[in-house]
Formats: C-alpha cells, structure tokens, sequence
C-alpha cells in the first residue's frame, strides 16, 4: 500500500486518498466532520510572492539607512547595521559579528531571495532550475533568521540607553519593526506545498490538460477533426 499519497484527517483522524485539487479555489474538505483537510497552495501564491517582494525592500531599507541617532551633550552620532557590525569587528568581537550579521543579513536574505526565486516562476506555471535544492536551502536557512531578536535587543538598548542620552530613531528601526511582521507572515508559508505545485505543474506538462469551457471545447472539436481526417468516426451515426 502507498503511504506517500495518504493524508489524515486532523479533527477525527480518518484516513483519506489524498485527492488532487483541480483548479485556484479549491479545499478539500473531510466528509465525516467537515474539518478542512488542506487547501490548494495556488490562492495563497500571489499573496506570498507580494509580501516576499515587499520584505525584500524593506529588508533594503532597514540594511542602507541610520538605525539610531544618539545625541549626547550636543554630539550626534548614527549608525547602521553595517556599521554596528564594523564596530564589533574592531572591538575583537569577531565571532559575535558573524553571528549577528548571518542571523540579520545573510540568512533573511538568502531566504527572501530563494523565495522569489521559486515563488515567481511557479506562479508563471514553470518549474524553475534547482528547484528541489533552493526548497532544502530555504528550510535550512529558516530557523536562523533571527531579525526580531536583533529587533528585541535593540529595543532593549533604546531603553537602557534613554538615561544616558537622547535617542532618536531613525528610518531603518521601522523598516526592521515592519521586517519583523512581514517575516511573521512569510515564515507562515510552508515551502513544502510548493512541492505539491510542482509534481502538479510536471504532471500537467507530461499530460496536458483542458483548463477552461472553451479549451475543452477547442480540444473536443480537434479530436473530432481528428478523427474524421484518420477516416475513424468516434460515434458513427448512420448504421
Ligand atoms: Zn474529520
């Protein structure tokens, strides 16, 4: 028996044949407590390939400007993420800097940009080069992209560092403030459904199929043509 094409139902644990979702709207639904098994990923595609683009500037954003002024007895001093991993680096906090830059800028980056990179030609119905390989990177890099604890420990600072001096945010702390919440949505996604797209968008190219009233009409009308050129009538009328 397959296992690989079994799906259970979470409410009351019936087994079910996984059925194949025709269509962009469509949910499969358990029969006996109508708790809804899975929906088709391709509704949610165009609003998490948006909100990925969107993370992308914004993660641009937050990375190029100042994330804090500090005024100080009249001196006045900026910095940026960059920056702050310079000032690390120099203070001989090397491995601290690594961490802190895989953790806010390699890691969130490569995942936004894996993303697209699978997210944009699956939604153009095509299975991009490397596919299975950019999917594995994505879950790998996932649990390491640490941008709301950089965002709590900032925080944290602003607050210590009020008493000392006066503190002025600046346009990269809301970038990462609104980072954080478009992460919160994109990390919702589960990658993995992109799997099923594929194996579908495989199957469809091996075994085209009609997609619309009027294609299954062309299609009908070409088989009859067909049929009539080859001299085999699929339903002879006269008998
Ligand atoms: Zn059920």
């Amino acid at each position: 028996m397959e296992h690989d094409n079994l799906i259970a139902c979470h409410e009351c644990d019936t087994l079910f044949k996984k059925p194949q979702l025709l269509g962009s709207r469509s949910v499969a639904r358990c029969p006996r407590c109508g708790a809804t098994l899975y929906r088709s990923a391709y509704r949610r595609l165009d609003g998490i390939s948006a909100m990925t683009l969107a993370a992308l500037f914004t993660f641009l954003i937050a990375q190029a400007y100042p994330i804090l002024e500090l005024d100080a007895n009249g001196i006045t001093s900026q910095t940026t993420l960059f920056g702050a991993l310079v000032a690390l680096w120099n203070e001989d906090m090397q491995i601290v800097a690594v961490m802190v830059f895989c953790a806010t800028t390699l890691f969130p980056l490569t995942e936004l940009v894996a993303l697209l990179y699978v997210l944009i030609p699956i939604r153009s119905g095509y299975v991009p080069a490397g596919f299975n390989q950019v999917l594995r990177a994505i879950q790998f890099v996932r649990p390491w992209g640490m941008i709301e604890v950089f965002m709590l420990g900032v925080l944290i600072t602003i607050v210590k560092m009020v008493s000392l001096a006066r503190v002025i945010p600046e346009a990269a702390l809301f970038a990462f403030g609104a980072l954080t919440l478009m992460f919160a949505v994109v990390v919702m996604f589960d990658p993995r459904t992109l799997w099923d797209i594929a194996d579908e968008l495989t199957a469809r190219r091996a075994r085209p199929t009609p997609r619309t009233a009027a294609d299954s009409a062309a299609a009908a009308v070409g088989a009859t043509l067909t049929g009539s050129a080859s001299g085999q009538p699929a339903a002879p009328h006269q008998g």
